[in-house]
């Protein structure tokens, strides 16, 4: 069954995209948890960060600068980059997305 990602990918449902290229997608998170909060999610279907291979290393990085990249052009300069794996990670949609979270002071530990 298709994901909720993969129907923004596919162009079914609509997002606030930020920034595409031919492997990654960017857009605006629908519940935002901080002023800035931008998914990066790659469009090979790859379920979570534990499911990544070695041969999505490259893609890996594209994903992280394409993190620094939409940071960068929103003038954000602090920020945070996470990724939720599996149930006790908290991860609710199983296509693997990088969270960029910025434009407030963040806390460590995360809850
Ligand atoms: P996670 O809990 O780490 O799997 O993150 C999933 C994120 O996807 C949450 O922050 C949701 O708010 C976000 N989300 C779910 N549906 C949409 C959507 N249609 N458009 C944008 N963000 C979404």
């Amino acid at each position: 069954m298709s994901t909720i990602f993969q129907k923004i990918i596919d162009g079914e449902i609509q997002a606030q995209k930020v920034y595409e290229d031919g492997d990654v997608l960017a857009f605006r998170d629908v519940s935002p948890q901080a002023p800035f909060h931008v998914l990066v999610i790659p469009k090979k279907p790859i379920r979570s960060l534990a499911e990544a291979a070695t041969e999505d290393g490259a893609l890996l990085g594209k994903l992280l600068l394409a993190a620094s990249r939409v940071a960068r052009e929103a003038g954000i300069e602090g920020y945070r980059v996470v990724t939720n794996v599996g149930d006790d990670g908290g991860q609710s949609v199983p296509h693997l997305h990088f969270h960029v979270l910025g434009g407030r002071r963040m806390s460590w530990p995360p809850g």
